[in-house]
């Protein structure tokens, strides 16, 4: 009988992430100020600590992950690899389907492999408390987990809309000892200037990120932390590559092709940069590594790679990536955590350079992808992973026209148990599948500030 779980023992897990920069094929482009001047470290440093900070722009192919922070990753890693065969032999397919479950943290989802390590860096350097931003709730829940660790306070800015109307996550970062308030509020300037003209503004990502940055800037001993697209956070999440080289060492088999689901790129990151380095060394050329996107918010594949906002209150630095214009607001699908405007500078090189592919999928056909999941493996997963579960399928289908026994991998990035109403919404036919928006990206994209970087 085939095996289902490839697990590791707790001394198993990696003690260091694996920094990507080191073998790009040509470095990065730097991040820039919209003058073109490039963005210095000190420039960061009311922000962000300087330990994150040194991460974003190492070189350094192995980082020291510190004991402080492994022996939190140890309450719930390594997390288990398994191979998909109730799903492969529903879908009657030779292929072989595996898949790293990181919906066993206990917020649920790979956020906090970085929430964690953000929250220790802080500490080290006397921060005592950090404030974010959160839509559905998702990283404002795993930075509220990471940051009861070490002590630190925690101010979470979410959307409004999704205060009144997703209370759980907010409840969650309540027990972890987090403050949650719904934005805008009357906590900043920028929240109060919102309120003024809109007493009832339902809020959006925007607005939640400037008044976190603002709260930060205000405040001693008070930083801003991001649970996405930035180099250190992609850096964190390599840690699930890292355990799933092993584990796939322990099936010996190696992925042909893995997918994994995009809004900011941190968990596909995570789950297949340590796979790309092979594919960069020229040991695995044919190995195929496909991101997957909503058709609402089709940033990789319909986006240019240019310099933009990371914020829609251009408040963060430009920084080169796919983007579809910062001003952009995408249609309100429910996989929430997909609808960034851009994607991390990381991610989009790859793309933009060939070793990485990009596809999209409309809501609809994506939740009866996972509810097939569901139904032969078990798992409910969240909106955001059915991405990567429908292309999974699909390829496994491909693959039994073909006869092809390819092994397919997919990055599992949490569960969707605080999503059932979508789920819900799907059963009753209501699910909406949205036309990218063309001429609103359009618009977008005419707002994104030209820059031309200033070579030093
Ligand atoms: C936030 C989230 C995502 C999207 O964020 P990335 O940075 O692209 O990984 C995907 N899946 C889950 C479960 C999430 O919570």
């Amino acid at each position: 009988m085939d095996r289902v779980k490839f697990l590791l023992d707790e001394e198993e897990i990696p003690k260091k992430w694996y920094n990507i920069q080191a073998d790009l094929p040509t470095p990065l482009d730097p991040p820039v100020k919209p003058n073109g001047e490039p963005v210095t470290p000190e420039d960061l440093s009311p922000i962000f600590p300087m330990g994150l900070i040194k991460q974003e722009v190492s070189r350094e192919r192995w980082i020291r992950i510190p004991e402080e922070v492994l022996d939190v990753y140890r309450l719930w890693r390594p997390t288990p690899l398994y191979r998909a065969t109730r799903l492969e032999k529903a879908l009657k397919t030779p292929a072989k389907i595996y898949y790293k479950w990181e919906g066993v943290s206990p917020p649920g989802s790979h956020k906090p492999n970085t929430a964690v390590a953000q929250a220790y860096y802080n500490m080290k350097e006397g921060v005592e408390r950090l404030t974010t931003e959160t839509g559905a709730g998702q990283w404002g829940s795993a930075l509220a987990f990471g940051t009861a660790f070490f002590g630190l306070k925690c101010t979470v800015y979410m959307v409004r809309v999704s205060y009144d109307q997703k209370p759980y996550r907010r409840i969650m970062m309540q027990c972890w000892g987090a403050e949650c308030i719904p934005s805008p509020s009357k906590r900043t300037k920028f929240g109060r200037s919102i309120l003024e003209k809109d007493p009832d503004s339902p809020g959006s990502l925007g607005i939640a990120i400037s008044e976190a940055i603002e709260d930060a800037v205000t405040h001693d001993n008070t930083k801003y932390s991001l649970g996405s697209v930035l180099n250190h956070v992609l850096l964190h999440q390599t840690i699930v590559g890292l355990e799933c080289k092993k584990q796939f060492e322990l099936a010996d088999d190696y992925p042909d092709v893995m997918f994994g689901c995009v809004g900011g790129g941190s968990n596909f990151a995570g789950a297949s940069f340590p796979f790309v380095a092979d594919k960069l060394r020229g040991d695995k050329p044919d190995l195929k590594v496909v991101a997957c996107e909503p058709k609402a918010c089709p940033t990789l594949t319909k986006g240019p790679y240019m310099y933009d906002h990371g914020d829609a209150a251009k408040m963060t630095p430009l920084l080169m990536m796919y983007t579809l214009g910062h001003g952009f607001v995408p249609p309100p699908i429910h996989a929430g955590g997909l609808r960034y405007h851009g994607d991390a500078p990381l991610l989009s090189k790859l793309v933009k350079e060939g070793v990485i592919d990009a596809v999209a999928y409309h809501q609809t056909e994506v939740f009866k992808a996972a509810v097939t999941f569901a139904r032969a493996e078990g798992f409910v997963v969240a909106p955001e992973t059915a991405h990567c579960v429908k292309a999974a399928i699909d390829e496994a289908l491909r693959c039994k026209e073909t006869g092809e026994e390819k092994t397919i991998f997919f990055a599992n990035s949490g569960h969707g148990h605080f999503d059932l109403a979508a789920y819900d919404a799907y059963f009753a036919g209501k699910l909406v599948d949205y036309e990218y928006p063309a001429e609103l990206a359009k618009k977008a994209l005419e707002k994104v500030p030209r820059v031309k970087p200033k070579v030093v």
